[in-house]
């Protein structure tokens, strides 16, 4: 899944601008690095993107239930066969599925995956909210195996000590000027 996932990289940035999104930049991800680095042309770049594919959600026989929490994958005979979930109200809904695909993204707000994961436990969360493993957790109670669970990106600029004495395995960022109009930190130990 992760190799194809790096292999069609390249087209998956063709779906994306076939259902279009433009790019405004496309550079490294770091000094000398290769071109994966794409920014979004629009308001609020990543939030665009998400906004023009919902637009496009509501011409399509697809249902988008917000503030709904996943709670349980539903396995019967060893097949993930559909999931539970919890609307606002509290009411449990039960979404029978071919497929499910888990995007509940990491486990970075919650403080005790991090304590018992990571080097750093007492680092600042930054991006999105919401990240608190769950979906994680949802795929090991329905028999995933666990794997790479301490790997993380944390940085700190270099002038603060006060930082590196506290989160002594982050990475250093700095900032890169060399690179017009997005400058960039680049990560190194
Ligand atoms: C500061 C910062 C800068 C970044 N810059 C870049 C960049 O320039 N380019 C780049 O490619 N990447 C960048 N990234 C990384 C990129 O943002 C992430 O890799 C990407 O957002 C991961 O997407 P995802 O959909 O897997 O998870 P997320 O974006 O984390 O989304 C997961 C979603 O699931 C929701 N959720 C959690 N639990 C449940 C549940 N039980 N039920 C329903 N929903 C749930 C969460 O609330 C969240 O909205 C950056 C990240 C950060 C923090």
């Amino acid at each position: 899944m992760v190799r194809a996932f790096v292999n069609r990289s390249a087209d998956t940035i063709e779906w994306v601008k076939s259902k279009g999104i433009k790019f405004e930049y496309i550079g490294p991800g770091g000094p000398g690095g290769m071109l994966t680095w794409h920014v979004i042309d629009g308001p609020g770049h990543g939030r665009f993107l998400i906004k023009t594919f919902h637009e496009q959600f509501k011409n399509m026989d697809v249902t988008t239930m917000v503030k709904t929490a996943g709670k349980d994958l539903i396995v019967k005979d060893g097949k993930v066969t559909g999931v539970t979930a919890q609307d606002e109200q509290g009411n449990t809904i039960q979404i029978d599925a071919k497929a499910v695909i888990v995007a509940t993204g990491g486990y970075a707000n919650n403080k005790e995956m991090l304590q018992k994961y990571v080097a750093f436990p007492d680092t600042i969360m930054v991006g999105n909210v919401g990240k608190d493993g769950d979906g994680i957790k949802m795929a090991w109670k329905a028999g995933a195996k666990d794997e790479g669970m301490g790997v993380c990106t944390a940085s700190i600029p270099p002038w603060s000590a006060r930082l590196r004495a506290k989160l002594p395995h982050a990475g250093r960022c700095a900032p890169t000027l060399s690179m017009g109009r997005y400058p960039w930190p680049s990560f190194y130990r």
